[in-house]
């Protein structure tokens, strides 16, 4: 189906993504529309507060989120001809808008590298392989450097998406220092007049803090052959993560300065309700999310279908 799929690039049913939305919000939205019917209640006592923090927790909103969503609808209440759904998805979209209003449009000129990091399994060489074959589709020229030269599967992984892709892609022969393989990779692009550079990384190492410095080397020596390079840093997070991704996504943010976020496997009986919570915490944007395991299964994060998922 891999193979399928590759010829539908483009005609990606859009209502069938919006509602693999809708489904992965599931979990999260069942808990949104316990809170909405709490706040429905005239006059809120303690233990319904208690209950509405409980509710939000589990759906991955953190407590300083929780403390200012309970402060304004004290205000909100106030208000003539109060509408509880409305007020709430206002408050949600403002939250996100005003992030998501950081995101660069990437400039359609000069070489752009970016990048892509995350845990081990989060989704990003599927996501690089979907990303290569997208902007391969609008006729970009794109090349490749296969970073994640911890395991030689990973290698190969890529491997294959590029070839189905058509694009380019640079290696290094296994357990190699993946700073060398991000170098060759962004001269290869620089050299050969490319439009995108993607660069895959590993996502485990020995230890977190190995991994951290090797990352943080690797973006460094890609600046030695275009000096602002990477120009931007996405971090890959798997939505079923949960309330452990928000601390993942912190050290990693620490680390790299992160320009974007991508979101994976919101499709099915994922938590994707938890982006909510990382992108206020973390104030970076959410550029894609994944929702599933196809080329096409990469879409535009839209904020108005992702709260509407969550609240109806
Ligand atoms: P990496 O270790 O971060 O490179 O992760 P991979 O790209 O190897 O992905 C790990 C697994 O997650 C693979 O089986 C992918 O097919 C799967 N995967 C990635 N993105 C999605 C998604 O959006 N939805 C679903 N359902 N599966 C995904
Ligand atoms: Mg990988």
């Amino acid at each position: 189906t891999h193979f399928q799929s590759l010829y539908t690039v483009g005609q990606a049913s859009k209502v069938d993504s919006k509602q693999k939305i809708r489904d992965g919000l599931k979990s999260a939205s069942g808990l949104w529309s316990k809170v909405v019917g709490l706040l429905s209640k005239s006059g809120l006592s303690q233990e319904d507060r208690d209950e509405i923090e409980e509710y939000l927790f589990a759906a991955d909103v953190g407590p300083k989120m929780v403390d200012e969503l309970l402060g304004e609808f004290d205000q909100m209440v106030q208000k003539e001809n109060f509408d509880v759904k409305l007020e709430l998805s206002g408050f949600l979209k403002g939250k996100l808008l005003k992030v998501q209003a950081d995101k660069k449009e990437m400039a359609s000129d000069g070489l752009k590298v970016i990048m892509i990091v995350g845990v081990n399994g989060a989704g990003k060489t599927t996501t690089i392989g979907k990303l290569a074959t997208q902007f391969k589709a609008e006729g970009k020229k794109v090349v490749v450097g296969a970073c994640d030269t911890f395991r030689a599967a990973a290698v190969e992984q890529l491997e294959t998406w590029c070839q189905r892709a058509g694009v380019e892609m640079i290696k290094a022969s296994e357990g190699a220092n993946p700073t060398g393989v991000a170098y060759d990779t962004v001269e290869k692009a620089k050299q050969s007049g490319a439009d995108i550079c993607l660069i895959d990384t590993a996502g485990r190492l020995h230890t977190a803090k190995n991994l951290m410095a090797e990352l943080k080397k690797t973006k460094e020596v890609m600046s030695k052959v275009v000096p602002d390079a990477p120009h931007e840093v996405w971090l890959v997070i798997d939505a079923i993560t949960g309330q452990n991704a928000l601390r993942q996504a912190e050290e990693f943010h620490t680390t790299l300065n992160l320009t974007s976020l991508i979101f994976t496997k919101c499709d099915g009986s994922s938590k994707a309700g938890s982006a909510l919570g990382i992108v206020d915490k973390l104030q970076v944007p959410i550029r894609y999310i994944g929702v599933g395991e196809n080329v096409e299964d990469l879409t535009h994060f839209d904020v108005d279908s992702y709260v509407t998922g969550l609240i109806g």
